[in-house]
């Protein structure tokens, strides 16, 4: 499936997008600017590649995350992970749109571990704003990266199940 590479410098691409995912161009503007200056918090020794992700919550709220490497390398975590842990401890529910940004080009999208976890704490509909080492970006809807996916309604509810010993 090939996506448009959109100009974030371009105010049409822009307009077009923030309507299209019903974000303001304010909102697209933190996501843009707030995941490119998160790369710089990435733990990526071992690497180099530097990732920035940041979440928007429905009440407009950012959270910000980076990759952190390990010695170990399966032990690393991805921003897009870091992101969603840091939101989810700090109280945060509702999340309205992700941006993912990367030093390459075209825009790397989150892995797919990310998008299963991404899947946890947000609708299928979220978007999700990639943006390459330009701002160039691409945006997809989370049910595009992931479809046919597995969420938290498919198993019972924790009060449904006996108690364990
Ligand atoms: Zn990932």
């Amino acid at each position: 499936m090939a996506m448009p590479l959109l100009s974030s410098s371009d105010a049409a691409h822009v307009s077009q997008a923030c309507e299209t995912y019903s974000i303001t161009t304010a909102q697209f503007n933190a996501l843009l600017s707030r995941s490119q200056s998160a790369k710089a918090t990435a733990y990526c020794p071992y690497s180099r590649f530097r990732v920035g992700a940041t979440i928007l919550t429905h009440d407009g709220q950012f959270i910000d995350g980076a990759n952190v490497e390990n010695a170990s390398y399966p032990v690393g975590t991805c921003a897009e992970r870091v992101a969603f842990g840091k939101a989810v401890t700090e109280g945060h529910k509702s999340f309205k749109a992700l941006g993912v940004a990367t030093d390459i080009t075209p825009p790397a999208s989150p892995c797919g571990m990310c998008r299963q976890f991404i899947r946890e704490f947000c609708d299928l509909s979220t978007p999700i704003f990639m943006f390459d080492k330009d701002g160039s970006f691409v945006v997809m809807r989370l049910e595009q990266l992931l479809p046919l996916s597995f969420g938290p309604e498919a198993l019972p509810p924790p009060s449904s199940l006996p108690a364990q010993g």
